[in-house]
């Protein structure tokens, strides 16, 4: 056995060696433990609903960069709602405080990278608090981990269980997925199907319009319109991987 006090009645709490959670035998706050010491454990709950979650998708889906009416054509295959775990450490940066959030489950999915924790929907996860059956993803990546690229001092460090929506579908045959942020509303997607071809066309209508300039140059000046002509492909070059990556 091992102990440790509770972060919110400051009782000392006991549990086995290798244990990720707990409970306080006081307070009946549910702890989460880490090698650097015990945190609280939150909970947001889900303030979006799932017919909410599929408008919001419709209207992303309907956004500009998006294929021409992905809206309509996207088949929705699978819905699904999860908790997804994220550490967040509050840190006392010169005085300041620091809110810093990172994955705690190793995920491929988009977005849970960069989420928001909103500050007025923090619970306390107690014994007792409902989840309704929806899965609590488990976090399989150390608070450790984090820990030497923080900055200032620490402050406060808890585990968050974070609400999403995880929402499949179906264009063209072709499976694609996008998470909603189930307390922001915010929809984050890895890659979608896009307006890709005007994108290249544009790159490449700007590089063909710079290297008739160039080519222009090379009869005032052949060194710096050869040096332009490099910057060109460059520029071109990457561009052209951008629009790949992104649209
Ligand atoms: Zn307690």
């Amino acid at each position: 056995m091992a102990s440790t006090s509770c972060p919110k009645c400051n009782a000392r709490v006991e549990f086995e060696v290798g244990t990720k959670f707990t409970k306080c035998s006081y307070c009946s706050s549910q702890i989460f433990i880490d090698r650097s010491g015990a945190g609280f454990f939150y909970i947001i709950p889900f303030s979006v609903q799932e017919k909410d979650a599929v408008g919001l998708f419709r209207r992303w889906a309907a956004g500009p960069t998006k294929a021409k009416d992905l809206d309509k054509r996207a088949q929705l295959s699978g819905i699904k709602r999860q908790y997804f775990p994220v550490y967040q450490f509050k840190r006392d940066v010169d005085g300041k405080e620091e809110i810093r959030i990172e994955p705690a489950g190793s995920t491929t999915l988009p977005g849970l990278h960069s989420l928001k924790v909103p500050a007025g929907d923090l619970k306390i996860f107690e014994s007792g608090y409902g989840t309704e059956g929806v899965e609590l993803v488990k976090p399989d990546i150390e608070m450790s981990s984090y820990l030497n690229e923080m900055p200032g001092r620490p402050k406060e460090q808890a585990l968050v269980y974070f609400p999403i929506w995880k929402v499949d579908y179906i264009l063209d045959q072709k499976r694609y997925e996008v998470v909603v942020d189930a307390s922001s509303g915010e929809v984050f997607a890895g890659t979608y199907p896009g307006r890709g071809s005007a994108a290249y066309v544009a790159v490449a209508g700007v590089g063909y319009v710079a290297f008739l300039a160039e080519t222009l140059v090379t009869a005032i000046n052949p060194v710096l319109a050869i040096i332009l002509m490099g910057i060109t492909l460059a520029g071109v070059f990457g561009a052209s991987l951008f629009v790949a990556w992104r649209m």
